[in-house]
């Protein structure tokens, strides 16, 4: 979608469904017709073609017209939000082949919702009392390989519960305890472990405790969204915002039947729970529903060529530049799309990769690029509108060329 289609749509967005001659007449009253404002302008924001990727430091993915229809319908009637979440829960646990799900506020609450319902087990009185653990009776302990341990555990402790790092099978078997309560997986840094998948939900098989993984930035491809539910994990964890292109405030947490319905009860419309503040509305949790149900059905193929033949547009402005690299590889573990990394000689491009990315970022229109540190930089295409890989690849080049002279 174009972004002055966007600035359209949410101007739209009083006159549209039910409520629609009611508000109208508010909207012709106003002096400024809405249509015709450019906020991003107005408010002085830069928006540039992210060549990037989804990064929450850039605003992640942009939502699809079907998800930004969703929200715009929804905005104009009340609903029950249990009632919204059961209905929504079962469609997706239904496409995505698990027991069970809830829209969360991203796969980072999704994380702490998950874990905070299986510390909490049924029980409201419990949840009220996250994060404080000590002397309720509740279990304590997550338990993950070294390298998973990076900062996005930071979400396992927001429950309360302490974080046990082991290495091998023989240190999982030994931490196991009866404060035990949760094996996490981290899929994006599955190759930094000693422990794979199988193995680890073998081990909360055998030892009767729940496993959860982290699949954030795992789709591409589509099949992840089932993969995890099959293997046996018992929660799974997503985000909205990346690949499926929901709300970027939005994420999916699935799994068992009673593992998700303990984690709603630290969730909003309850009050007085560590979820309080991650609250997802209809809006959200509809445009959730929207988007995965649209990134089931559409071509995945098409758009993989179609992010191929970007790159190649890009590479080809740029690959015959004398003392340029260029390679596309597809990461093997997260955001598995294809990327175009370029290194070059200093000697003959006399540019640091920042000064190219300042250069990028200064440019018209601006374009925000990896910035991968020395000489190398690299460039996705799966989060560009039609028609940006024509200007990335010029603006590229010039911006090459000065390092030239
Ligand atoms: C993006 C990401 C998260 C956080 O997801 P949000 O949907 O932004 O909350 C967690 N874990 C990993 C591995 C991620 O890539």
């Amino acid at each position: 979608m174009k972004r002055r289609d966007l600035i359209k749509n949410l101007s739209m967005l009083p006159v549209a469904g039910a409520a629609g001659s009611l508000i109208a007449a508010e909207v012709k009253a106003s002096p400024t017709p809405a249509a015709k404002r450019n906020l991003f302008k107005e408010l002085g924001i830069r928006t540039f073609i992210n060549a990037a990727g989804t990064y929450t430091f850039m605003t992640g993915s942009l939502m699809r017209d079907e998800v930004v229809e969703a929200i715009q319908y929804t905005s104009h009637e009340f609903c029950l939000l249990d009632e919204v979440q059961d209905k929504v829960g079962a469609k997706i646990a239904e496409l995505c082949k698990a027991e069970s799900a809830v829209v969360t506020a991203g796969c980072f609450s999704a994380i702490t919702l998950g874990t905070a319902g299986v510390l909490t087990g049924n029980s409201q009185e419990n949840a009220a009392k996250l994060p404080h653990l000590e002397g309720t009776g509740m279990k304590s302990e997550v338990i993950m390989q070294k390298g998973h341990a990076i900062g996005y555990a930071n979400a396992l402790s927001n429950t309360g519960c302490k974080v046990v790092v082991i290495e091998t099978m023989e240190e999982v078997e030994k931490a196991i305890n009866n404060k035990t309560a949760l094996l996490w997986f981290l899929n994006i840094q599955s190759d930094q472990g000693k422990i794979t998948h199988e193995q680890w939900v073998a081990l909360g098989k055998k030892h009767n405790i729940p496993t959860m993984i982290d699949m954030a930035a795992d789709v591409p491809p589509l099949s992840n969204l089932w993969k995890f539910n099959e293997m046996g994990f018992d929660l799974v964890c997503v985000s909205g915002g990346k690949a499926i292109r929901g709300p970027q405030s939005a994420g999916i947490l699935m799994g068992k039947k009673e593992l998700i319905a303990a984690a709603r009860l630290s969730m909003p419309p309850r009050g007085s729970t560590i979820g309080r503040g991650m609250k997802v509305n209809k809006e959200e949790i509809i445009g959730m529903y929207a988007a995965l149900d649209h990134y089931m059905q559409y071509d995945h193929d098409a758009e993989w060529k179609e992010w191929e033949g970007r790159v190649a547009t890009i590479n080809n402005s740029v690959k015959n530049i004398d003392g340029i690299k260029t390679e596309v590889k597809v990461p093997t573990l997260g955001n598995v799309t294809p990327t175009l990394h370029i290194t070059w000689d200093k000697t003959k491009m006399k540019l640091t990769s920042k000064a190219l990315q300042e250069g990028l970022r200064n440019g018209d229109p601006s374009i925000e690029i990896v910035n991968n540190g020395d000489e190398h930089i690299s460039i996705t295409t799966w989060v560009m509108k039609k028609g940006e890989d024509k200007i990335v690849a010029k603006r590229l080049k010039e911006e090459m060329m000065k390092g030239m002279a």
